[in-house]
């Protein structure tokens, strides 16, 4: 099983990109799951390339509905969207999810959550609870508590109750829609802060995570736990084009860093010749260390704008992408 994937999608052109001349620099190649940006043509491959004319249904049905299963047989699974403020990164993870469009990744894979749940009622009994909280300059805020409060990570794993956040809210959910109303919930909560790059654009780190407990009706002591982390990462943009000083200054370099930490640790990952990984280095590969890498499934999306305008940032992106990523570029291939 490769543990690390790496999935593309270029948005289509919003509106503002339209209405300001921007033109795409993207091209997806045909046959390969492969773009060139830019008119030097560089070229990056990747598992999966969704371009703008791919919709939600078939982001997730792709890259996202075959990974689901492993969290019935006890693997660990993390999806993480990475990507500069406006590349689609909210919008294909369905964090602000509100019950209307098209549906994102997190509540399509809590249906499809429950729809196994449902099917496998009979002899298994399941406990489901889910958690959400936003990392933001380095700290930790509880998304489901009326009062936030900082929160740590205790590293559990010698106890075998893996990376634990002690007084962390986690509630039980009985159903999809229980869960779907908490993760609306927690999302109005999130710290968003203005940058000339998007009047709204998120600073922070949303990681929603729902815990499954799969215990064996005709021989109790067979229980398997499994952790899923969906995670909405900040804005990758560095802090020199969004124009930011003082306090949005300091969160621009702690949100960098925590990107910087995970691309590292999950380039290790990739290229297995580490025998230590920094996780300790971010808040980020702290509160994941026990779901990257090792007995543990990992998507990252990498979203982009199209947008000539944004191809600085977008080649950083794809960079980024091609580093957490096994499989080596293939060239391009001569279309004449
Ligand atoms: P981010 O979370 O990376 O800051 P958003 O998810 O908020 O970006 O996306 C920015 C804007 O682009 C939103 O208005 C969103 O609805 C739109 N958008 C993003 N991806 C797509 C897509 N694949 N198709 C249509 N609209 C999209």
């Amino acid at each position: 099983m490769e543990s690390v994937k790496v999935a593309l999608r270029v948005r289509p052109l919003v509106k503002s990109e339209i209405d300001s001349g921007c033109r795409s620099c993207i091209e997806r190649l045909p046959n390969e799951p492969q773009v060139s940006i830019g008119k030097n043509n560089l070229s990056y491959t990747f598992n999966y390339v969704f371009d703008e004319n791919e919709g939600q249904g078939k982001v997730y049905n792709l890259a996202v509905k075959n990974l689901i299963e492993n969290l019935f047989k006890g693997y660990n699974l993390t999806i993480l969207a990475y990507g500069q403020t406006g590349s689609g990164k909210t919008y294909t993870m369905g964090t602000n999810y509100n019950g209307e469009g098209e549906l994102g990744v997190i509540p399509r894979a809590v249906y499809d959550i429950f729809d196994i749940i449902e099917s496998r009622k009979e002899d298994t009994t399941f406990g489901v609870t889910v958690s959400f909280l936003e990392l933001y300059n380095e700290s930790l805020y509880d998304l489901l508590t009326d009062k936030p409060r900082e929160q740590s990570i205790v590293d559990m794993r010698e106890m075998n109750n893996g990376i634990c956040i002690p007084g962390l809210t986690e509630l039980q959910v009985q159903n999809a829609d229980n869960a779907l109303a908490i993760l609306k919930e927690g999302s109005s909560g999130r710290v968003v802060g203005a940058t000339a790059m998007n009047a709204a654009s998120s600073r922070s780190h949303a990681v929603f995570t729902i815990n499954i407990k799969i215990m064996n009706k005709t021989n109790p002591k067979d229980v398997i736990a499994s952790k899923f982390h969906l995670v909405d990462l900040a804005g990758s943009e560095r802090s020199k084009k969004t124009g930011a000083t003082g306090d949005r200054f300091k969160e621009g370099i702690n949100i960098n860093k925590g990107l910087m930490v995970l691309g590292n640790v999950i380039s290790q990952l990739c290229d297995g010749q580490h025998s230590f990984i920094n996780y300790r280095d971010s808040k980020l590969t702290r509160l994941l260390q026990d779901s990257l890498g090792g007995n543990s499934v990992t998507l990252m999306i990498a979203c982009v704008s199209p947008a000539d305008y944004n191809q600085e940032e977008s080649v950083s992106t794809l960079r980024y992408a091609d580093r957490a990523k096994k499989i080596k570029n293939k060239p391009v291939v001569n279309q004449d």
